[in-house]
């Protein structure tokens, strides 16, 4: 065991509660469109929310316990979906914000899963790589009954991977008694995950990027994009979006950022090389940063999102931009590859403002596709090649875009309400299709 386990948890970066904010966009769209109060009535709790403990043996003998969570948001259309993070701050309201978040992407791009989001309050960095896995089984240990390919299938989030997957996979399918491939998405390839699942999300949000493009007429060469979190999501994102020739101009991780000056670009295929060199974590976690690369100009995390760009993509955590720096940003697209980075004050200012915001629940999609790619074959005990792959993810990402911007021109709205307005009119359809509101007239809703 490493020193300083920090389990105090609070809410993220403010006292505000996100989910509550998160709530204020879903009544804003809902009135829009005139959708029954019965629809807000029923988004407003999650379904069900487990709160755990989950204790595990440390190297050194002792057990220490932490808190867990898992919190299934809304399953009208499918199973519950969502990721499992491991953060020091993560926290019951943040979790529930995250699985609605879910719900409301789910419906937006039509695929056929609820939301649901769960994660444990630990530093992962300040475990041993045994002590890791025994808190990523103690986990799923508490949670077995709540899981499964037709309840509840979880996913990687930030600071969970492909391995830890693996883990609770063979973790849930030890409970079981039997293999249960389709009880988790990201797996690692030999045991049923979806090749090219890792760089989905990546792939997915340069797939909306170029629809965006198209729009703007313009080509990716005349595109400057500086991107905000080099995990899972940034570096794929980055790595796609530089092969397709569009200009990489800043980077930045949690220790920090890099830019180049002029017409130069940065390769982030380098830059994770030189990160990698630094070695990783017990194997899982990499000990370097974006900054300790000194051939570029180094920059603070808060100067990367107020750096001049044309797209800006946050793809790290919640709460990114806000009040406080929406009338710095410098981009005139921007695309949410993180969940919930603009908080709603903000994305008011960049409405004033005339910058474009391609919303969370659209733009990150690719990575929830991706998972029910790999859900549909593991559950058939099937596999696609990777063409197949990369061509479904088009096809639903492509199809996700046209519908969300139809309603966005039709409600005369932000792409965001256009997406909110969407998911919310298939959600109060499936609700009353299964008799859970009613379709009395003045309930029904309004784009069918
Ligand atoms: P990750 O753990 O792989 O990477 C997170 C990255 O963000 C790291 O580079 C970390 O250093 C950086 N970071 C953390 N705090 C930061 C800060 N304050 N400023 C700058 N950088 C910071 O996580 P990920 O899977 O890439 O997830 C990133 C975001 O994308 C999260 O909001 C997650 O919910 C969302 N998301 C992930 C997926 C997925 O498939 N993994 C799918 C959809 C959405």
């Amino acid at each position: 065991m490493r020193a300083g386990l920090g389990l105090e948890v609070q809410m993220t970066n403010s006292n505000e509660s996100i989910f509550a904010s998160a709530l204020t966009r879903v009544r804003a769209a809902a009135e829009q469109a005139q959708l029954s109060a019965q629809i807000i009535d029923m988004l407003s709790w999650p379904q069900r929310q487990v709160e755990v403990a989950v204790p595990i043996r440390m190297d050194t003998g002792g057990i220490r316990v932490f808190r867990g969570f898992r919190i299934q948001h809304n399953n009208v259309r499918g199973p519950f979906k969502g990721g499992i993070r491991f953060h020091p701050d993560l926290n019951a309201d943040e979790v529930k914000a995250l699985a609605l978040w879910m719900t409301i992407k789910c419906a937006a791009v039509d695929i056929p899963y609820g939301g649901a989001k769960g994660g444990v309050a630990v530093d992962p960095r300040l475990l041993s790589r045994t002590e890791l896995q025994r808190l990523s089984r103690s986990y799923i240990r508490a949670l077995a009954l709540s899981i499964g390919p037709e309840i509840d299938i979880p996913a990687p989030d930030v600071n969970t991977n492909a391995q830890i997957m693996g883990w609770m996979f063979d973790e849930y399918s030890q409970f079981r008694g039997y293999p249960v491939p389709g009880a988790f998405t990201g797996k690692p390839p030999g045991i049923g995950g979806l090749t090219g699942r890792e760089a989905a999300t990546g792939r997915g949000g340069l797939t909306i990027l170029d629809r965006i493009r198209q729009r703007l007429d313009r080509e990716p060469g005349d595109l400057r994009v500086a991107v905000q979190g080099f995990g899972n999501v940034g570096y794929h994102f980055a790595r796609l979006a530089h092969s397709a020739g569009y200009r990489i101009v800043g980077l930045s991780d949690s220790r920090g950022g890099i830019r180049v000056a002029g017409n130069a670009v940065l390769d982030p295929d380098v830059v994770i090389a030189r990160k990698r060199d630094k070695g990783l974590i017990d194997g899982l976690y990499c000990k370097g940063s974006v900054c300790d690369v000194n051939s570029y100009h180094a920059i603070s995390n808060a100067e990367l999102l107020t750096t001049e760009c044309d797209v800006l993509v946050p793809a790290a955590m919640e709460n990114q931009i806000t009040v406080d720096n929406a009338e710095q940003i410098r981009a005139q697209v921007v695309l949410e590859l993180a969940n919930g980075p603009v908080t709603p004050a903000a994305d008011r200012i960049l409405q004033r403002r005339g910058i474009t915001v391609v919303p969370d629940v659209l733009a990150n999609a690719g990575g929830v596709t991706g998972s029910y790619f790999e859900w549909l074959q593991n559950i058939q005990w099937l596999t696609w090649d990777e063409s197949r792959v990369l061509a479904e993810l088009d096809k639903i990402l492509d199809r996700a875009y046209e519908a969300v911007e139809a309603v966005a021109r039709r409600f005369n709205t932000s792409l965001r309400e256009g997406a909110y307005i969407l998911a919310l009119d298939r959600l109060a359809a499936a609700m009353q299709g299964r008799g859970w509101i009613s379709n009395k007239p003045g309930s029904e809703h309004s784009l069918r």
